[in-house]
């Protein structure tokens, strides 16, 4: 019997997200916070395993509500930001739109739901072209648009003016994917909350030290919060993560101590990787950097065997690999073998 026949079409012709485990010293692949809560995890001693976990996540919806200055109605989360992909495309369905390069997300789950996809290149600079995506926009008439800003793989925010433009052309839900928010000096588009009904804003622990966790959510109207709860499936965030989650939220201190470290080890990693010859780091509003080389498979290579992972996306944007900010150590190990990696390609 040939499996493969009876797979959907969209689906059979689908590549798997690529997040294999590939051992190493220094892990700098997955924007991932090098800064842990172990102290947090303490919070999950008391849990019944016997019994469900609270379907609405009450106390951790109370402490993120206040923190962020909503009410607990404006908010749904998912077992991770990507489930939250998932609903929004079964929700509201397709055509599913959004700037390339991007996260690969959107496209991977607009496909495997079988929905209509239009993709927008960026402009050179990595911002959204207004002009082309208008055009999409008026054309194909997208239900769904996702706009990462910060974005990934690039790091740059979307400028407002161009964000705005979108969300009043667009007849359908934006989703700005605020993943990378917190180590960008925009505000972010919480506070425009009330004035878009049409605006969902996506947000993640898994960047600010709780990727072990999935703990992702949207803060969106009521109505749309109201929409998409219906396609979520009952208990999606375990008892463990709930617990974890709220122990670590009343913890803000390590929080903006861990995110202000990040950001300025960005800045000493983009100093850094400027002074390397043959290497162009793009700026960076997130917590990892794009950067383009002269060989990106052989550097991507060579820095694995060095023990350093970092993520190749030759692929995607051509030339460029893409580097998570770690620890000051980590950084130091990093610039110190592409340095030499660089110098022994002269
Ligand atoms: N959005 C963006 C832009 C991301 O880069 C990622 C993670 N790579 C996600 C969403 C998914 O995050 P989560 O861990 O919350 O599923």
């Amino acid at each position: 019997m040939d499996i493969r026949k009876l797979v959907k079409k969209e689906v059979a012709g689908l590549r798997a997200y690529n997040a294999k485990e590939i051992p190493c010293r220094i892990k700098l692949d997955a924007n991932e916070s090098p800064y842990g809560f172990a102290d947090a995890v303490k919070a999950v001693s008391g849990i019944r395993t016997n019994r469900y976990p609270d379907p609405e996540a009450k106390t951790l919806r109370q402490l993120l509500a206040k923190d962020l200055g909503v009410e607990t109605g404006n908010i749904l989360f998912g077992n991770g930001s990507d489930e939250l992909i998932y609903y929004l495309i079964t929700t509201f369905g397709g055509p599913v739109s959004y700037p390339v390069p991007t996260f690969s997300m959107y496209g991977i789950i607009g496909q495997a739901l079988g929905e209509e996809k239009a993709e927008v290149p960026l402009d050179k600079e990595f911002d959204l072209d207004t002009d082309t995506f208008m055009d999409a926009v008026r054309k194909r008439k997208p239900k769904l648009i996702f706009l990462s800003s910060p974005n990934n793989p690039t790091g740059n925010c979307f400028s407002t003016d161009r964000i705005l433009k979108v969300l009043e052309a667009s007849r359908g839900i934006v989703v700005v994917d605020e993943a990378y928010q917190p180590f960008s000096s925009e505000k972010g588009m919480l506070p425009l909350l009330k004035d878009y009904r049409n605006l969902v804003i996506m947000r993640t622990l898994s960047k600010i030290g709780l990727a072990a966790l999935r703990l992702g959510f949207m803060i969106a109207d009521p109505g749309i919060i109201c929409e998409v709860n219906k396609v979520r499936l009952p208990f999606n965030l375990n008892a463990l993560s709930q617990a974890v989650a709220s122990a670590a939220l009343k913890r803000k201190k390590e929080f903006r101590a861990s995110i202000r470290t990040i950001v300025s080890e960005r800045g000493r990693l983009l100093e850094g990787l400027a002074r390397i010859e043959g290497v162009m780091p793009f700026p960076s509003e997130a917590n990892f950097v794009l950067l383009r080389v002269d060989d990106p498979d052989r550097v991507y290579a060579s820095l694995l065997r060095e023990g350093i992972l970092v993520r190749n996306l030759n692929d995607a944007v051509k030339g460029c690999l893409r580097v998570t900010v770690g620890t000051p150590k980590e950084n130091t190990a990093f610039l110190k073998a592409l340095k030499k990696i660089a110098r022994s390609s002269k």
